[in-house]
């Protein structure tokens, strides 16, 4: 039994290198590497490294944010909320609640562009103002940006960089937005999910309904198979 658990740990150090290696592929050079917060390198000294990001993008959406926020109350998982800056404009008290909850609010661009099409000028106003919006409702100014649609070439890391943010994306994507169903959503993440996994959700941008019905049961899932769960640039 003994060499079986001692295998098992050596296993699931390698995962947790894979994962984090995933995220570095995915996001290239200026990325946030998730073993940054403080209470995620706790975990991993205590669970074995079985931690996972999970993320919320698009938000906040007086519709779902509130739901999705009383679910992971329900079961104390923490996340990261990658906010759009007319989005929080539209609903600033719907962030600062999400903030008082202990969870981490990023930067999601203010109107959700492609970044890689705008001018220096153009994505300097679009990250700027969604700080200013985030900052206003959090007290927090965002260390994190993630490009809408994970759109990031040379120029917009570069931009990023100049602006003080660590570009984050994310290595498990159920492509929940395009509502294919509850529990495909489940199946994908769970299948998918390794020690250091950043998963990608939406709380905003349309009908989250799906996300929202597959989240109980993935939580209840990840915590079943020993996983904590941490806030990314916090
Ligand atoms: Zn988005």
């Amino acid at each position: 039994m003994a060499v079986h658990s001692g295998r098992r740990r050596v296993v699931g150090r390698i995962r947790t290198a894979i994962g984090a290696l995933a995220v570095a592929l995915v996001a290239g050079a200026a990325v946030a590497v998730p073993a940054a917060p403080a209470e995620a390198a706790g975990a991993k000294a205590d669970q074995g490294g079985k931690v996972v990001y999970l993320t919320f993008d698009d938000g906040p959406s007086p519709t779902y944010t509130p739901r999705i926020l009383g679910i992971l109350a329900r079961y104390g998982v923490r996340a990261t909320f990658f906010e759009i800056g007319q989005n929080v404009a539209a609903h600033p008290a719907l962030t600062g609640q999400v903030a008082r909850a202990g969870h981490s609010v990023q930067n999601h661009s203010w109107s959700h562009p492609d970044l890689r099409r705008l001018s220096a000028s153009a994505v300097n106003a679009q990250v700027a103002n969604t700080d200013k919006a985030i900052r206003a409702q959090t007290g927090r100014t965002p260390s994190c940006l993630r490009p809408p649609y994970g759109a990031v070439n040379g120029a917009v890391r570069s931009r990023a960089a100049a602006l003080g943010k660590q570009v984050v994306l994310w290595s498990v994507d159920p492509t929940d937005w395009s509502r294919p169903g509850t529990a495909a959503i489940q199946s994908r993440v769970l299948k998918n999910v390794r020690p250091g996994s950043v998963i990608l959700l939406h709380d905003g941008g349309g009908d989250r309904g799906q996300t929202a019905a597959a989240l109980p049961t993935i939580l209840s899932t990840l915590k079943a198979r020993g996983y904590t769960f941490g806030t990314l640039c916090s």
